[in-house]
């Protein structure tokens, strides 16, 4: 799970958040541990957040192709099964 680093605009509290999964109002608006504004600003360099959704997307580019991979064995499958059906009748 990612941690960002954020600042609070209201009082100027740095503080890390945790964002959480199925969460993302977490990782763009957490309220301020000291003083409650959802004020704050995430202060995490545009490296390390471009990196971590490159590798994000990385991953799902190589889930994706998983998937289709198994659609395609599956479907290789059945053709087999359906030709073996036909050679039978
Ligand atoms: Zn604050």
């Amino acid at each position: 799970m990612p941690i960002f680093e954020f600042e609070c605009r209201s009082c100027g509290h740095a503080f890390e958040q945790l964002v959480l999964p199925g969460r993302p109002e977490t990782a763009e608006k957490p309220s301020c541990p000291a003083c409650q504004a959802t004020n704050t600003e995430r202060t995490l360099s545009i490296c390390a957040i471009s990196s971590e959704s490159t590798r994000q997307s990385a991953l799902q580019k190589a889930r994706k192709r998983n998937q289709s991979v198994v659609v395609e064995k599956e479907r290789e499958e059945f053709k087999e099964m359906v030709e073996h059906a036909n050679e039978h009748h």
